[in-house]
């Protein structure tokens, strides 16, 4: 191995500020979970978008969620062939062991993988990674219908992407299973980058999720 380059500097920077400022906030809760290890309740598998970081969306705490990110946050179907598959593992780790009560599949607008795939476009490296990656969004292209309806299409392939992916989590026997328990509940969720705002999957249509928070208080009341 060659020498270590130098550390990049807006690292090093914002790590002075987690030390000095968030750190001493935290210092008790990151000693407990050191002790007493992780106990997230909720698993997220989100895009590696740069945009997309559930921890700044959702504003939560150290511990709070198990994430998992790859290009276009797609679950591929269960095989029982042996393939491990980074999304299997944690997967397995978070239901069979973590136990989570929730997971959230979260797509976004704009998503460059999306649009790599809606648009065909030529290889983007010479082993292509990223339109093999992407094909196996061609299920959830038969379900946004074609290109031309009215409508944006790539809003239509990225929410159907996630309808997919979470049709391919019910495929994973133990999913299934704690599903219909009634131990852990699946959920579609959107992030619109622009405004901020974050809706998710009811039936066929997307609710701010704040609109449904503000119902059940407002029921609740
Ligand atoms: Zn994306």
């Amino acid at each position: 191995m060659p020498p270590s380059p130098p550390f990049p500097v807006r690292l090093i920077d914002g790590y002075r500020d987690f030390l000095t400022g968030r750190m001493p906030i935290e210092r008790d809760r990151f000693r407990e979970l050191a002790k007493r290890g992780q106990s997230p309740s909720i698993m997220v598998i989100g895009c590696c978008d740069s945009r997309v970081s559930p921890e700044v969306i959702f504003d939560t705490h150290p511990g709070e969620l198990f994430v998992v990110r790859n290009i276009a946050n797609l679950v591929p179907p269960y095989t029982s062939d042996g393939t491990c598959h980074g999304v299997f593992a944690a997967l397995e780790f978070a239901v069979q062991v973590l136990k989570v009560a929730h997971i959230i599949v979260l797509g976004h607008a704009h998503c460059g993988g999306i649009r790599a795939y809606a648009e065909h476009g030529p290889p983007l490296s010479p082993g292509d990674s990223i339109h093999k990656w992407m094909s196996m969004i061609a299920p959830a292209a038969a379900l946004a219908g074609p290109p031309d309806q009215p409508g944006n299409y790539l809003t239509r392939l990225e929410q159907a992407s996630i309808t997919k992916s979470l049709e391919n989590l019910l495929t994973f026997p133990y999913v299934a299973e704690a599903v219909a328990c009634g131990t852990l509940a699946l959920h579609g969720a959107y992030f619109e980058v622009e405004t901020g705002q974050v809706f998710a999957r009811d039936g066929a249509t997307y609710v701010e999720i704040t609109a449904g928070a503000d119902a059940l208080a407002v029921a609740s009341v």
